[in-house]
């Protein structure tokens, strides 16, 4: 007897018509037809069942803190560090909790199953790193919470590195990075080593916020890649942003993408915030500054989309629902051939999940029954249509569902319905 048989799903792959069987919360098979019994069954209709949504990029200690203690008025990162700056003293540890929670629920809703989110551990109170940590176990049942020490104002510029390896102490899985934040260059790099030393001793990953900036010889993605390479961390290091890379030189960048490909070490854009927050010293032309995602691509350099902020100092808007997040990727990267847009599914889901080093990711026999069912056909369309999360199943378990997307007609002549999907005949 199975927990749970779904019927007639495509997968992202392409392959249409396929059943999934699960047991004991794992896949136990994939085929085009079982006939075993189950508890309950779950009609797909030909439509998509993808892994969950991954994001690999995000600070769930600001999120849903718009207009506290005011807004940003000019829109800029450097305004909305300061703001940071300005809430952080009046941050209490069950105001962030229950902002996180809420913001879990959302992402539970959108099919969003894993977070990898930063935390500032500039506080030396820890307040923040305590509050994720508490809701990392709580949402553990239903969402995999990875956290990430982030030195916000710059591990040597506060003098963060202690409040930072007492967040590791704690339990804190990843360390992070902020190298074009410190005084200079110099500092910027020597952060680099530091941290990357530091992860080396402790066996973890490195995710860095790295030249987060239009200056185009902001090259800490140098010295990243050459610690990854010279500390042995291959596969295990993440540059975030890596924006100051759209304005450089293109003889540099052949060099630089080669020696990140060498290192393993990956990267992730985050084209909301990249396309609101980059080229604002510019007049015009204006430049997009999100990072080269199709050269790091074609380079075969892991690369994923996040979200970065939601609702917070550095961006108003957002709803946990990373399909927006790829289709804005897909937009401002210029990622418009089929197999591209695919690469911009991917960017959102299996991507992510590699860089996370997630287990059991996957439409697979062996991998955790985690899956949703989008109100779509396949990637492309789950991008346009911004597509409905039909079921999000948790280990089995169905944890969210949200009806179909539908607009009722009034014409003479005319359907009744619209759905969006055009007909596809034969
Ligand atoms: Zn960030």
């Amino acid at each position: 007897m199975l927990d749970l048989l779904v019927k007639n799903a495509s997968l992202p792959d392409g392959r249409s018509g396929q059943d999934i069987a699960v047991r004991g919360g794992r896949i136990v098979e994939v085929a085009p037809t079982i006939a075993a019994q189950a508890a309950q069954t779950l009609d797909a209709a030909g439509l998509m069942l993808t892994p969950p949504f991954v994001d690999a990029h995000f600070h769930m200690d600001a999120t849903l803190s718009y207009g506290l203690p005011r807004v940003n008025a000019s829109g800029t990162l450097l305004e909305g560090i300061a703001l940071w700056g300005e809430l952080k003293p009046l941050l209490t540890q069950d105001a962030l909790v229950e902002r996180a929670l809420a913001y879990c629920d959302w992402a539970v809703a959108k099919g969003l199953l894993a977070i990898r989110t930063h935390v500032d551990t500039c506080d030396p109170r820890l307040l923040a790193v305590e509050a994720l940590l508490h809701v990392k176990k709580k949402v553990a049942p239903y969402l995999d919470l990875q956290l990430v020490a982030f030195p916000q104002d710059g591990v040597l510029r506060s003098h963060g590195i202690e409040s930072l390896r007492r967040a590791l102490d704690l339990g804190v899985d990843v360390v992070g990075g902020i190298p074009h934040f410190e005084r200079t260059m110099t500092e910027g790099a020597a952060s680099v080593k530091l941290l990357c030393e530091e992860a080396e001793r402790r066996g973890l990953r490195v995710d860095m916020h790295c030249d987060e900036t239009d200056d185009p010889l902001s090259r800490h993605i140098e010295t990243l890649a050459y610690e990854t390479q010279r500390l042995g961390l291959h596969g295990r290091v993440n540059g975030s942003h890596l924006t100051s890379m759209h304005s450089m030189d293109n003889y540099y960048v052949s060099k630089l993408i080669p020696l990140m490909a060498e290192a393993q070490v990956s990267a992730v854009a985050n084209p909301l915030i990249n396309i609101t927050i980059q080229g604002r010293h510019d007049t015009y032309p204006k430049r997009r500054g999100m990072t080269r995602v199709p050269e790091l691509l074609a380079a075969g350099i892991d690369v994923a989309f996040g979200h970065d902020c939601v609702m917070d100092p550095w961006y108003s808007l957002g709803a946990a629902d990373m399909l927006e997040v790829a289709h804005m990727g897909l937009h401002v990267a210029q990622m418009t051939s089929v197999a591209a847009m695919h690469q911009c599914f991917a960017a959102v889901t299996s991507a992510p999940a590699k860089i996370m080093g997630l287990d059991g990711y996957g439409i697979a026999p062996g991998c955790h029954a985690d899956f949703v069912l989008l109100q779509a056909r396949d990637p492309v369309e789950a991008i346009r249509l911004r597509a409905a999360r039909l079921a999000v199943v948790r280990r089995g378990k169905v944890i969210a569902r949200t009806a179909p997307n539908t607009a009722a007609l009034d014409l003479p002549g005319r359907p009744a319905q619209v759905d969006f999907m055009p007909r596809r005949d034969g």
